[in-house]
């Protein structure tokens, strides 16, 4: 399957908005969040966790250092919270940034989210989760998703 052709299935919930969580390489995460902004998605958190999978805890080699606490290997994670019609471009281009091909490329979740809440304001729902300059007005100023 083609990274374009990529969709998430999303007809099981009814919710406005969804969380993205990427667990990807470290060395990665840069060049992820680089493509991210560069369509707009500018909300992001991000971390360092560690984790096992068909790579099990093989350590893997990144920049000459060999890293990974004994079963697990360093990754990171990072989370986007967006509209439901912004899942499919967000998940592609995490895809696309962060694939090698190889082993250990890391996975990615799509969860449903209630609601959200901007702290400074008081906002909710789409109010809260817009960002001003964001993929959405781009959108909406003609550009191209
Ligand atoms: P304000 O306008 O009050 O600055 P904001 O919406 O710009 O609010 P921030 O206060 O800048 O939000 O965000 C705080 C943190 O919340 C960010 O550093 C980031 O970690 C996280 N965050 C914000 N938006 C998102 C999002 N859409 N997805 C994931 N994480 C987010
Ligand atoms: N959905 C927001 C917008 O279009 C962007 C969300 C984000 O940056 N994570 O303005």
């Amino acid at each position: 399957k083609q990274i374009e052709d990529l969709t998430i299935d999303l007809s099981k919930f009814t919710c406005e908005f969804f969380r993205v969580e990427a667990i990807i390489r470290p060395w990665r995460l840069q060049n992820v969040v680089k493509a991210l902004s560069a369509r707009g998605i500018v909300g992001m958190t991000a971390c360092q966790v560690r984790g096992a999978g068909v790579q099990g805890g093989k350590k893997e080699r990144y920049s000459g250092v060999e890293h990974g606490i004994e079963d697990l290997v360093d990754k990171s994670k990072i989370d986007i919270v967006v509209q439901r019609d912004q899942v499919d471009s967000v998940v592609r281009t995490i895809t696309k940034a962060a694939q090698t091909g190889e082993v250990g490329d890391g996975k990615i979740f799509v969860l449903p989210v209630a609601d959200i809440v901007r702290i400074r304001t008081t906002e909710t729902g789409t109010d809260a989760e817009k960002m001003e300059g964001g993929m959405s007005d781009r959108q909406s100023n003609g550009a191209s998703a």
